[in-house]
């Protein structure tokens, strides 16, 4: 295989995660590569991806010489600024089942749910919460978004996935004026995601594996990597490259969108006030949705999937930083959760978030190489990178197993459409929908133009947003 450069990551300022988790427990960041390196399996991205994929290789085979090298630090990326929610495919169940069928649709939501677990038993404090996740209905448009998980569940034979809840049931949990019925997830927690990013970090020294930050990878070939201080030879290659995997080995299959957060301080009185005090992770119905959580202080955090969409699979400034996007989830807050509208804003901040057509991932190994990559994750990575990892692990190995064998591994895709229209048409697509939603949300009829344009990926059968 001819060699292939990567763009390096820009910089990013930390996100609060990242500061708190740094406050609470300062580890020096690993020293990085200087000269020549040998292992069996190299892994390029210090996310979740990479780091459960370490971690899995290790438990394997403890003899393994594994490497990890990160562009930036560990916590910098996505995997230290999301919503940490955590959870697996049961809320993904309707789309899972249209994509790849009933069966295999069960086989993977069965399979994911191994994330909760395997987070606690890193053993770390990560603010681990598992207070369920809930899907409401904040406009009578998202009626049909809760109705249609309930009745997959119930169809599927699993309806104890997807409880429904009416609206006095959903008042029990959140009060707010804009909730109508909603459906409840008991898979579904949350983390703090930069403590959980440093927890995988410690495990994966402490498993033996040599971690390198501060070291982009600038090219890759079968069998070597090259970074500015030195080179890499492994056997197995894997890229856990999320948004930076777009361009290249997954171009044409998923574009990169801003998702954006503001976090409050803590406001533990308000919180009382509007009965949210369970600790749940809580979904509205949208299409760029908004997705709200508590932390142990008493703080909300509140994101928005609205955000730019990027050319060419690139992560620009603009997604690193997209203050519109960030505007709206504030915006969020205030209409959904009124009672929130003056709560403090401590912190606001985005990040990249990899969609692919489906809105599921993808794993696989470049045909004719040993070089094996996951990504595609759609704003929903925080849980299935445990999965990844472990589909990334066996990849390496060449076992074929249980997690081989799951339908994300090497299956086949649908092509986004080619740049420059792919850009274009999703601009046009995400304007559709993001001023549709709005005029819902106000009480008003959206524009024939807006509505014309959001049908678009209904009628390509190629759903744009989040989740
Ligand atoms: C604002 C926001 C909110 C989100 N909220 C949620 C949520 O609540 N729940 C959920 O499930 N998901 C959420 N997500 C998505 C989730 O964060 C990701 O799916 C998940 O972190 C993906 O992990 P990863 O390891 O695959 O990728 P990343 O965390 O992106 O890791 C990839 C790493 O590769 C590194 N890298 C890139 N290029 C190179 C190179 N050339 N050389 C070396 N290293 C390189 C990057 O620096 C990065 O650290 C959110 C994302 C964002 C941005």
């Amino acid at each position: 295989m001819r060699r292939r450069a990567f763009r390096p990551p820009l910089e990013t300022r930390p996100s609060w995660w990242l500061e708190e988790a740094r406050a609470y427990r300062h580890d020096e960041p690993a020293q990085p590569l200087r000269g020549e390196l040998q292992v069996d399996v190299a892994i390029v991205g210090g996310g979740y991806t990479g780091l459960w994929t370490a971690l899995a290789l290790k438990e394997r085979d403890s003899a393994l010489r594994v490497a990890l090298l990160e562009a930036r630090e560990i916590g910098l990326g996505p995997s230290g600024r999301n919503g940490g929610f955590l959870h697996g495919y049961w809320s993904s169940l309707p789309t899972l089942r249209a994509v790849l069928g009933d069966d295999e649709a069960l086989r993977l939501a069965r399979a994911s749910v191994g994330a909760i677990p395997a987070v606690r038993a890193l053993g770390e404090d990560v603010w681990l919460r598992e207070g369920g996740m809930v899907k409401v209905a904040a406009t009578p448009a998202e009626d049909g978004s809760v109705e249609r998980a309930i009745a997959t569940a119930r169809e599927l034979g699993v309806a104890e996935e997807a409880v429904p809840l009416s609206p006095d049931d959903v008042r029990e949990r959140i009060v707010s004026p804009r909730f109508r019925g909603g459906v409840l997830y008991r898979d579904g927690a949350t983390v703090q995601p930069a403590r959980f990013a440093l927890a995988l970090k410690r495990a994966a020294l402490a498993a033996g594996i040599e971690v390198f930050e501060r070291t982009p990878v600038t090219a890759v070939r079968d069998g070597a990597l090259e970074t500015p201080g030195g080179t890499v030879s492994a056997r197995e290659l894997v890229l856990g490259l999320n948004a930076w995997s777009t361009g290249w080995p997954l171009g044409g299959r998923q574009t990169n969108f801003a998702s954006a957060v503001v976090l409050t301080e803590p406001v533990p009185d308000l919180l009382e006030q509007i009965r949210w005090t369970g600790g749940e992770a809580i979904v509205d119905g949208r299409m760029f949705l908004h997705y709200f959580r508590t932390t142990p202080d008493g703080r909300v955090l509140m994101g928005s999937g609205s955000g730019r969409l990027d050319f060419g699979g690139r992560v620009s400034a603009s997604l690193l930083d997209d203050t519109d996007a960030q505007e709206r989830a504030h915006q969020g807050l205030r209409t959904l959760l009124p009672a929130l509208a003056g709560a403090p804003v401590a912190a606001r901040w985005s990040g990249p978030i990899d969609v692919s057509a489906d809105r599921l991932p993808r794993f696989g190994t470049v045909p004719g190489t040993r070089i094996h990559y996951g990504a595609g994750y759609s704003g929903n990575g925080v849980g299935p990178s445990w999965l990844g990892g472990q589909i990334l692990a066996s990849l390496a190995l060449g076992l074929r197993d249980e997690w081989t064998a799951l339908p994300l591994v090497g299956r086949r895709t649908r092509r986004l459409p080619p740049e420059p229209l792919r850009w274009a048409g999703g601009k046009v697509v995400r304007w559709g929908t993001l001023a549709s939603e709005e005029a819902i949300a106000a009480g008003r009829r959206p524009s024939r133009p807006a509505r014309a344009a959001a049908a678009i990926p209904r009628l390509l059968r190629m759903p744009l947003g989040t989740r």
